[in-house]
């Protein structure tokens, strides 16, 4: 079983109190805004990196609170899991920790597009996060409410006419230096909550906005061009109202399988964890939401909310007349709470009671807590250059839901390399940006900072072009090397990534070494489906590429060969069946990275140039893309566009 020795809740509340009011000093390397689920990874990350980290958050007891549904991961999410524990991040070890039922998502299609993904006890979750925060060296946690950014002159050998030199708090009034601040401040930007026709300042309930002072300093100061969006969340359930036997039972994995690539097990045995259960809506919830449109001002409103995670009311609106899935679940081992995810929803609690009551199972429920929405202020964040810098504020630097995107994993990543950037400049070192053919991360940041957002921003594995390469299995190949590099990454977890590339490296060499006639590999495996007429030589490589043979059978054939590699089972027949699309993906990456890198010169006239359309002359002018590759991804370019450049900028080379 996984074992950590959790500090107590109160260590972490103490040392915090300790530092409430007289910090020891005025100045830090980095200090991070938000104690969410951007800011406790861009913080983790900023101190591994090795500098001194202030990490200020309104409320101490909801450090790493999961705002909404008790889970960690899915299909794309799972990916960025994975990614951010490959850089040492705090998510995969906390869900290890916290899930209470785990399953695989996908598994119908290639493991390349599995998606990992843990039901999680919301407590057990926090006091992860916060037992870890507590133990990371070079970081203190602030309880405060951060009022306004300080601003300061210029650095002449950087590009950007503002520069960031602090935070003043509320309250307090007191001001803090510091080389960078990272800013995660979530749903809590101008946020507004929503529950039929009232509404109130919250960025999430029971917790006030984000001051008003830091949305001027964003918007008046640094002249950011700031935008609106809107989501909501369920009422929470009373377990012992639910008449479970009338719901599909939905039991998880029978063998949990860990997000980090340092577990080998989760804390929760297969035995013991908890399953969810399936309903439907029936033509009753379709009734009401419509009779009460009027009771619900937050459907009213014209903000973007979420496409992939919809309100009821908006599914009913779109989807006239259809039944939709309500998943039961669990929000933890001893909670007396079901979350019923897709009931998201924001009329009038009383109305709320009727509609769950119109579901078979949520005939006699009773609400705990209602569902309300919440709506936000974000920063356009093609403002943001790769590292998660804003391009006019030197040291600025922004992550998780403040950047338009949806979702605890998407936050985790973007405030993990923020934290690692931030520290970087904090030591006058180069900032740093992970690219799309390595990287979900890349994927993401990509995305944001060349198309920016006209909705909340969820990942999909459809979002990544090399998929083959991008696997959830193998982001300890990838990036655990590099962010040792950056410093964000413990000498053991190098290590161990090291013993599995090298591992991975001979037992590969070891399955083409074996090589033997299908007449042979018949005599050893007789049901390996290989055809008479095959006359030629096949290697134990090939036998797992192209049979259903597994790694564990031809050990049992070959124990001398293959025994010592028995762990990696699964990855070796994952690589091995993945091989031939990986080698063709990265031949394509290399031919797209010469085109990718090309510069685009930032004095373009673009309106010159005579056969782009109009509108993309305007796009071209608007964002000024650095590099073809850049151009490429914004919203509104065509192929022909794209060809048009490539022979301006082949031209001008
Ligand atoms: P948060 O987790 O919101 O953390 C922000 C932190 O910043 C908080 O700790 C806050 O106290 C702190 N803070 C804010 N301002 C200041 C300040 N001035 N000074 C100091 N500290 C400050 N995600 C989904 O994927 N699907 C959903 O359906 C979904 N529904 C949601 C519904 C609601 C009502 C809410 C509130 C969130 C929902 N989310 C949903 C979003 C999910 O919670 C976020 O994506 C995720 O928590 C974002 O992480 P974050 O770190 O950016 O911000």
């Amino acid at each position: 079983m996984l074992t950590k020795k959790l500090l107590p809740a109160q260590s972490f509340q103490l040392l915090v109190s300790r530092n409430v009011g007289h910090l020891s000093r005025q100045r830090y390397d980095v200090i991070v805004v938000g104690g969410g689920h951007a800011g406790t990874e861009a913080a983790a990350a900023a101190a591994r990196v090795g500098v001194d980290t202030l990490l200020v958050t309104q409320k101490i007891h909801t450090v790493g609170a999961l705002s909404c549904n008790p889970s960690l991961g899915g299909i794309g999410k799972g990916h960025l899991v994975r990614e951010v524990d490959a850089l040492d991040g705090l998510c995969g070890r906390a869900g290890d920790w916290a899930g209470i039922h785990f399953s695989i998502l996908n598994r119908r299609k290639g493991p390349a597009v599995w998606g990992p993904r843990a039901q999680l006890d919301r407590q057990l979750y926090r006091d992860f996060i916060q037992s870890e925060l507590l133990s990371t060296p070079r970081l203190t946690v602030l309880e405060g409410s951060v009022e306004e950014l300080l601003l300061t002159d210029p650095n002449p050998d950087e590009p950007g006419p503002h520069r960031v030199s602090g935070i003043r708090l509320a309250n307090s009034g007191q001001s803090i230096s510091a080389a960078s601040v990272v800013l995660t401040t979530g749903t809590f930007l101008s946020g507004s909550l929503f529950m039929g026709q009232t509404t109130s300042p919250g960025g999430r309930i029971g917790d006030a906005p984000s001051s008003a002072g830091l949305s001027h300093t964003l918007r008046e100061r640094l002249g950011l061009k700031v935008g609106r969006l809107r989501t909501g969340t369920p009422p929470r359930i009373l377990k012992d109202s639910v008449d479970l036997s009338l719901a599909e039972l939905h039991p998880p994995d029978s063998c949990p399988t860990p997000f980090s690539f340092m577990n080998t097990q989760t804390r929760c045995k297969p035995e013991e964890q908890l399953p969810c259960y399936l309903t439907r809506t029936t033509p009753g919830v379709e009734k009401i939401v419509r009779e009460s449109l009027h009771l619900n001002c937050h459907i009213q409103q014209d903000t973007k909310g979420p496409r992939y995670c919809p309100s009821i009311e908006s599914k009913v609106l779109r989807f006239s007349g259809r039944s939709h899935q309500v998943w039961l679940e669990p929000e933890g081992l001893t909670s007396d709470l079901l979350y019923p995810q897709g009931l998201s929803m924001t009329m009038p609690p009383e109305v709320q009671l009727r509609l769950i009551r119109e579901i078979p199972p949520l005939h006699r429920a009773e609400i705990h807590t209602p569902g309300y929405g919440v709506q936000y202020d974000f920063v356009c964040p093609t403002q943001l250059s790769p590292s998660l810098q804003v391009k006019n504020t030197q040291g600025l630097f922004l992550a998780g839901q403040i950047n338009g995107t949806t979702g605890y994993e998407e936050a985790a990543a973007q405030g993990l390399w923020a934290g690692v950037n931030a520290a970087r400049r904090s030591l006058s070192m180069p900032q740093v940006a992970l690219s799309r053919t390595e990287s979900y991360i890349g994927v993401l940041i990509d995305d944001l900072i060349s198309r920016g957002v006209t909705e909340p921003y969820r990942m999909f594995t459809s979002r990544a072009e090399f998929r083959t390469l991008l696997r959830p299995d193998n982001a300890d190949l990838r990036l655990t090397l590099k962010g040792f590099e950056l410093g964000c990454v413990s000498p053991s977890r190098y290590q161990e990534a090291v013993r599995v590339k090298n591992s991975l490296r001979d037992a590969m060499a070891a399955l083409r070494a074996v090589s033997l006639s299908s007449t042979h590999w018949r005599e050893r495996l007789p049901d390996i489906g290989l055809s008479e007429n095959k006359m030629s030589k096949l290697t134990a490589m090939e036998i797992l590429q192209h049979t259903d043979t597994t790694f564990e059978m031809l050990a049992s054939v070959f124990p001398e060969s293959f025994s010592p590699y028995m762990e990696f089972a699964q990855r070796l027949r994952i690589e091995a069946v993945y091989k031939y699309l990986c080698d063709i993906s990265r031949r394509d990456i290399k031919r797209i990275q010469k085109e990718e890198n090309m510069s685009l010169p930032q004095d373009v006239d673009y309106f010159s140039l005579s056969s782009l359309s109009m509108e993309v002359r305007e796009i071209l002018d608007r964002y000024r893309p650095s590099t073809l590759g850049a151009a490429t991804r914004l919203e509104g370019m065509t192929p022909a566009a794209i060809q048009v450049l490539f022979q301006y900028v082949s031209i001008a080379e």
